[in-house]
């Protein structure tokens, strides 16, 4: 039941190494958070000193663990790269930290499903580059505290409300990613298309661009998916014409939407005359998990202005009426 207009990373995406911008100069867009990341790492390198502690936060695939790979070549020091759900045991953390060297970057990805437990050994490491490691069990047992050396850690949530108030603080950089706009998005498709050897051209790159949900990720995925279409179907070059062909027959919209998007704005027109319709409610109508619905699946139809939330609920809004070729019931005041 995989999305092709998923965030998340999917199997076919495992060869998106390739593609990863390796320096800062390579990443497109998300000029702000750029231009900060360039004084931090500038700075710490003039000072010969470690990276403060960076957190993003941001809709999957939009390029944080490409950033975290970026900050550590720029600083020319190693990664290791984690994830919290793979950290279950404070001792999985001292393991990692200890093996550290001076300046190196941990990457910790889904730092918000880090277990509280190994959050309470992160605080230390990461404020006086120390751990307690403890000896022994029971009323014998004595805490040893063993100092580490300098390191940036760097974590990366989707969900940086589910982020403990501790936790967050101890970030001295805080960079929120957000979708990319449509020409960022084209630049992007033509980089990848240059790389993977892929013929084509500025419009068809705006309308792969245009249909990538704001998502690098998603960019690059729709690219290979388009490129297979121009070989068989085509003479493998790549214009508008072949994108739209191609895109349609994936049955992703001019917006981005596939099936799933649509029945979800077609419930909510169809079934609560637009809304407003409860978060709970809409969930059961399309057969979907409340919080899928809400995390996954929203944001998208939030940022493209088709759905909007309100007090009392989901609403469909008049762009969604119109992009679906539905007409908007009048409202009595
Ligand atoms: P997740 O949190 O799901 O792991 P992510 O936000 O860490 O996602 P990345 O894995 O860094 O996303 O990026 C996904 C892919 O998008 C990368 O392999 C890269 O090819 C591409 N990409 C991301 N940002 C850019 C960019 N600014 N320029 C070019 N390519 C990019």
């Amino acid at each position: 039941n995989e999305r092709i207009v998923a965030g998340e990373m999917l199997q076919e995406d495992a060869r998106e190494e390739t593609l990863r911008p390796r320096f800062l100069r390579e990443y497109i867009g998300q000029d702000a958070v750029k231009e900060n990341l360039r004084i931090y790492i500038d700075a710490a390198r003039k000072r010969k000193e470690s990276l403060d502690h960076v957190l993003f936060y941001g809709p999957p695939g939009l390029g944080k663990t490409s950033l975290a790979h970026i900050i550590a070549n720029e600083l020319g020091v190693n990664i290791r790269v984690t994830s919290g759900p793979a950290i279950e045991r404070a001792g999985d953390l001292a393991a990692l930290v200890t093996s550290l060297q001076e300046g190196d970057v941990l990457f910790v990805d889904e730092i918000h499903r880090l277990p509280r437990t190994v959050e309470e050994v992160l605080y230390p490491a990461m404020e006086d580059f120390a751990v307690d490691v403890m000896l022994g069990k029971g009323p014998s047992a004595r805490a040893l505290r063993l100092d580490l050396p300098s390191f940036t850690m760097i974590g990366a949530t989707t969900r940086a409300g589910l982020l403990s108030a501790p936790l967050r603080d101890r970030f001295g950089v805080v960079l929120n990613l957000r979708y990319f706009p449509v020409e960022d998005l084209s630049r992007i498709v033509l980089r990848a298309a240059a790389i993977l050897c892929v013929e084509i051209d500025t419009k068809g790159a705006h309308e792969i661009a245009r249909r990538s949900r704001g998502t690098p990720r998603i960019a690059n995925r729709l690219l290979r998916r388009v490129r297979d279409f121009a070989q068989v179907i085509g003479d493998g070059r790549i214009d508008q014409e072949l994108a739209v062909e191609a895109l349609t027959r994936m049955k992703v919209d001019a917006f981005g939407l596939d099936e799933l998007d649509h029945r979800i704005l077609l419930c909510l027109i169809d079934r609560f005359h637009g809304g407003p319709a409860g978060l709970e409610t809409l969930a059961a109508s399309i057969g979907e998990d409340a919080g899928t619905l809400e995390d996954v699946y929203e944001p998208y139809l939030l940022q493209s202005g088709l759905l909007s939330r309100t007090a009392r609920g989901r609403e469909a809004t008049a762009a969604a009426y119109a992009h679906l070729g539905r007409v908007k019931p009048v409202t009595e005041a």
